[in-house]
């Protein structure tokens, strides 16, 4: 089959890809950086460039944007939207982006895929169900962020008043939340023909091959981590947040997953390995020799007190996730290149 992958320059992206193709698929990216794309050919999918085209799409939020990148398609993941925190206008760089480019590529795969597209994956996120807790409290895919979503409406309705001010992380949740309210919605209004799946991945390390040209271009999840590799953090500060991981490589397959499995159609799946704090990423970089810049005294941390069920994405996706040690080590394999 032909499966479209959305945006597949990027980190999560051209490992979706990458994977796809060695179990025989042929893909179809989306990119609005062509140069990228040429990386991915002369690198990781050397062994498969003929088995891979790809669609420029210069702007997610264009009208009818991916009407000739779904055609014939067999599946789809939708994987592109802006993850980073630099933010100007929340909504201008993270909201709009996600949610325009969610709806415009629902609707052409509607109106312009053919009747032999099955299933549509949408790259969701923990961002998309996590909200203020108390201790002890358990993350699962029944939850919904609604926390984000009012920030974000009140932002909107008075972006000039300090008392609605819009945090970058939690634009970037909102931005999450609304892109999958948005394909509900869609499947319920539109009740399209295909079916669709939503993966809900926490914070995605492990090894890099897309292109990045320096250290500030790492992938934002991945920069969180090279900040420690890079001794860039100074310490180690545990906050009460939640954290949790989950292996770049698991990610990927979550979503072939969803596109092959029959009982994923109409589900979201809670991607998360475990909880992590940084002193435990700490120590794995320094038994691996990876702290290369600095070292970190021992902190008296605080675990942040909260639980991960990824039951539903192991029973039903048959997921069996790589653990802290692996996937922390592959990250800084893949990204000591640019210390
Ligand atoms: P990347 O930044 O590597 O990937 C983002 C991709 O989207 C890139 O291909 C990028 O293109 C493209 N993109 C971003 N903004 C636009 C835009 N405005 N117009 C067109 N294309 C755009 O990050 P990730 O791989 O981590 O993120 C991929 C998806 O995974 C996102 O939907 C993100 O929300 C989600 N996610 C990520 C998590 C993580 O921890 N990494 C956790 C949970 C969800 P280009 O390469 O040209 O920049």
């Amino acid at each position: 089959g032909l499966i479209l992958v959305t945006g597949v320059t990027g980190y999560i992206a051209s490992w979706t890809a990458l994977k796809l193709l060695e179990q025989g698929y042929k893909v179809r990216g989306t990119a609005r950086t062509l140069s990228k794309v040429e990386f991915l050919k002369n690198g990781p999918f050397a062994k498969y460039v003929s088995n891979f085209e790809v669609v420029e799409v210069a702007d997610l939020e264009d009208n009818g944007a991916f009407n000739e990148a779904v055609k014939g398609v067999d599946g789809i993941a939708h994987i592109a939207s802006p993850f980073h925190y630099k933010v100007t206008d929340p909504y201008v760089d993270l909201i709009n982006p996600a949610v325009n480019g969610t709806v415009n590529l629902l609707k052409a795969a509607k109106e312009f895929a053919g009747p032999q597209l099955k299933r549509v994956v949408i790259t969701s996120s923990f961002a998309s169900l996590v909200e203020p807790h108390e201790p002890g409290h358990t993350f699962d895919e029944t939850q919904w962020n609604q926390f984000s979503v009012d920030l974000a409406e009140k932002y909107k309705a008075d972006p000039t008043n300090p008392a609605n001010e819009l945090p970058p992380n939690q634009a970037y949740r909102a931005s999450k939340a609304l892109a999958e309210r948005a394909l509900w919605k869609f499947v319920e209004t539109e009740k399209p023909s295909f079916e669709v799946a939503a993966i809900n991945p926490v914070f995605v390390f492990g090894p890099v091959i897309h292109s990045v040209k320096d250290a500030e271009s790492i992938n934002t999840s991945v920069h969180l981590l090279y900040k420690f590799i890079a001794g860039l953090n100074p310490s180690v500060e545990e906050g009460p947040a939640p954290k949790a991981f989950v292996d770049v490589r698991d990610v990927a397959d979550a979503h072939i997953r969803a596109l092959q499995v029959e009982e994923a159609k109409g589900q979201r799946f809670f991607s998360v390995a475990g909880p992590f704090t940084w002193a435990e990423v700490i120590d794995v970089l320094r038994k691996h020799n990876k702290l290369t810049k600095n070292d970190y005294p021992p902190t008296g941390e605080v675990v942040p007190p909260f639980y991960y069920n990824n039951t539903k994405s192991k029973e039903v996706l048959g997921l069996n996730y790589i653990n802290l040690e692996d996937c922390v080590l592959a990250t800084a394999n893949s990204v000591e290149r640019f210390l």
